[in-house]
């Protein structure tokens, strides 16, 4: 038996871990439920022997979500979390305990939103900052990224407000934005966001905020915080803040008595399985100032308020088998059969396992009584099993080590949670997904050949690869099963027409794995042709937005095989597209020159300058290097890409210098359309940053 030290350790040393998962890559790897029991364990165990109090413990300290890549700012006041219980009892304990300490109490009950939280910042009626929790001390500045939330107000309307003051609230991703920015990323051979929860922590901290505008985020706020409130009290000010044009939930209450709030919670937890967005609970404030700075707060949590959760709903059922389906990218997925049940108002009778940990981790072996959870994602997921009804004898699942389609042995690139068939060339569903995908509607959209036909194109020997759909006859095809003259002109048409297909589709329907819908039109805008990306290094491909060093690992191995480099050479004989078409160019005054972009600026967004470089010729580089002309510096700037400058002796210029250099630029005719990726900033691009003032405001 462990002695008490060391349970402590370990207690710690896993819910740090699980706390850098969750917030910082966005990806965790138990249920809320688990982290929060092992949580309770520590604070008991840490209660109970106090001699091994640390302050850096995490039951002391508000998990952290800061990453190097955003500037940090300080809060004037600490963004703590909330305490929270699963249980009725503990709820109704708070209540009462609060009722002693405090005379006439009212509270307000609220929905517990499941996203990631955010601090913005109001000077005279103008939103000047947006940060996140982080570490509850300090936060990250996502300004720009904010900016693109249509919901969060940039200028407020009516009257009353303080001339400064900070909304608290909520970023989240509605289940309609998560589930297509989730088939995107599986059509793209990327790892998916486990929830709506994890996809809006990470989209916020997004490098692109064109990219944070087109994932479709929103934002309740729910807590007001400076000098010169209109009111002395919670509810009245959140009214206020409506009118004002911010978004608050119309699904708050006041309650005076536990009945009360026991009649909202279970309400709630009925209502909101109707919502287009996940909660996870409901919060349950002091409403009045006075009450709340009587009461106080611990450093992790004010005492005035507690979060009720609710468990996510679960279903008991047994494991039948597991198939393991092979994708278009020879990635493996495991994929559980169970017997029918019921859940959250459907029958459930698949569940994903994704990977081979996950079989280890929850110990899964055919014949077990497992429970399933729906929690926003789009197929529900095992997530344990329940021990007491194991069966006797029962073997632990042993995952495959050959491809169930075409027995090759599966490899596992280290770093990556999926084994991969290797036989690209050779395993049917890797071919037959190939071609489905490159004529995909958002590829190059060649209707008339579905999934069946293109299945029966690749078993009748007349289509081996892509490059192959452009050598067919319209006979051959009239001659396949359920064609005819018609449907056959029809493709032959279509084939046609998508030689005019602009290149980012091209690239995407090349199917290079990781490379989705949106890296490649990152890749196209930044790198303008195919020659350009082959012939780039993983060092340049990782200058484009949003391009890591995965992806670019990826299109280079790619392009380093010869089987591709055939397909690609015998596509551009056919006349794909290989280039971006002309951009609408207002001078070429940058041509040929590059910049890096960094800190916050007077009189532009970073977005603009962004276009605006694009729009006079010059290219955008995420990352300082040798390849880079200029490093564009405003205020606060990363220490590290101002060194890196310096030692690399790229050239340091402010935002009037800037303007200089494309100040007199003589304007050119204009060409073909803009770029998507341009015309996205267009729309996001907002007023000018003034630095804002200090801040007055607490909690949450
Ligand atoms: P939390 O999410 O349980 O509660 C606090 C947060 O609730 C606030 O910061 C705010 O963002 C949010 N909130 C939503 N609606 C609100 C409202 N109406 N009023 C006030 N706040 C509201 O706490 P947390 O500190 O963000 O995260 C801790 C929790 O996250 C843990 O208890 C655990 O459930 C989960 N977690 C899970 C893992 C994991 O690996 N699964 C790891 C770390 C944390």
């Amino acid at each position: 038996m462990a002695s008490v030290r060391e349970q402590i350790e370990e207690l710690r040393s896993k819910l740090n871990q699980y706390n850098y998962q969750y917030y910082v890559e966005a990806q965790p790897v138990v249920s809320d439920y688990e982290y929060d029991t092992l949580l309770r364990q520590l604070q008991q165990l840490e209660a109970e022997n106090p001699e091994f109090f640390d302050p850096a413990s995490p039951t002391q300290r508000v998990g952290s979500d800061l990453a190097n890549s955003f500037s940090s700012v300080a809060h004037r006041f600490p963004m703590l979390s909330l305490s929270n219980t699963y249980s009725l009892d503990e709820l109704k304990e708070f209540v009462e305990r609060v009722e002693r300490e405090v005379e006439g109490v009212e509270f307000v009950c609220e929905l517990k939103f499941d996203g990631t939280a955010i601090s913005l910042t109001y000077e005279h009626g103008r939103l000047t900052r947006a940060v996140t929790r982080g570490d509850g001390v300090r936060g990250d500045d996502v300004t720009a990224n904010v900016r693109t939330i249509r919901s969060v107000p940039l200028v407020l309307q009516g009257e009353g407000w303080p001339d400064y003051f900070e909304m608290r609230g909520e970023v989240l991703m509605p289940h309609a934005s998560f589930e297509r920015l989730n088939r995107e990323r599986a059509e793209a051979g990327e790892n998916l966001f486990a929830n709506p929860r994890n996809a809006a922590a990470g989209t916020i901290k997004l490098q692109n905020s064109a990219e944070v505008a087109r994932r479709g985020l929103d934002c309740y706020l729910y807590y007001m915080a400076g000098e010169g409130l209109p009111y002395e009290n919670h509810w009245d000010n959140l009214q206020a803040a409506r009118s004002w044009g911010f978004k608050i939930s119309d699904r708050m209450q006041m309650c005076r008595s536990w009945a009360e709030i026991s009649a909202y919670i279970t309400r709630t937890d009925t209502e909101r399985k109707e919502l287009p967005y996940d909660t996870d609970g409901a919060v349950i404030k002091v409403n009045d100032y006075l009450m709340q700075r009587k009461l106080g707060s611990t450093a992790k949590a004010p005492r005035w308020a507690v979060a009720y959760k609710f468990k996510a709903e679960q279903a008991l059922t047994r494991l039948l088998s597991v198939d393991f389906q092979v994708g278009r990218t020879g990635a493996i997925t495991p994929v559980a059969n169970l017997d029918p049940v019921q859940l959250a108002g459907t029958v459930v009778k698949r569940a994903s396992i994704h990977n081979a940990d996950q079989i280890a981790l929850l110990d899964l072996r055919i014949g077990d009584m497992v429970y399933v959870e729906k929690g926003g994602e789009i197929i529900p997921k095992i997530t344990a099993v329940e021990l007491s009804e194991r069966q006797e004898g029962s073997e632990p699942l042993q995952y495959i080590d050959r491809c169930p389609e075409c027995g090759t042995p599966l490899v596992r690139i280290e770093g990556e949670a999926k084994h991969y068939c290797p036989n690209q060339m050779g395993c049917v569903p890797q071919i037959v997904g190939r071609i489905i995908h490159f004529i995909s509607r958002k590829a190059m959209n060649i209707e008339g050949i579905g999934e069946e036909t293109a299945e029966l194109l690749y078993k009748s020997g007349l289509v081996k690869n892509v490059a192959d759909l452009y050598g067919l006859q319209p006979a051959m095809v009239a001659a396949l099963p359920r064609m005819g003259q018609k449907s056959a002109e029809n493709i032959m048409h279509q084939l046609a027409a998508s030689r005019q297909v602009p290149f980012e589709r091209v690239l995407f329907a090349l199917g290079i794995r990781f490379v989705g819908e949106t890296t490649a039109k990152y890749l196209a805008g930044h790198f303008g042709s195919l020659d350009a990306i082959m012939n780039a290094s993983e060092e340049q491909l990782a200058e484009a937005d949003e391009v890591g060093e995965k992806i670019a690992q990826s299109i280079v191995a790619y392009f380093a095989d010869e089987d591709n480099r055939q397909i690609v050479e015998r596509l551009r004989s056919e006349g794909l597209q290989f280039e971006v078409a002309q951009k609408n160019l207002l001078s070429n005054s940058l041509e040929g020159l590059s910049f890096v972009i960094s800190g916050s600026f007077e009189r532009h967004s970073r977005d603009e300058l962004k276009a605006l470089i694009e729009s006079h010729g010059g290219r955008n580089l995420a990352a300082v290097s040798g390849a880079t002309n200029y490093l564009l510096a405003g205020d606060k700037i990363g220490p590290a890409k101002l060194q890196k400058a310096t030692k690399l002796g790229v050239e340091i210029i402010s935002e009037e210098q800037f303007e200089a250099m494309i100040g007199d630029a003589e304007p050119l005719p204009p060409t073909t359309t803009a770029t998507q990726e341009s015309a996205e900033v267009e729309q996001t691009a907002e007023q000018p940053t003034p630095q804002p003032a200090a801040t007055q405001g607490s909690l949450f």
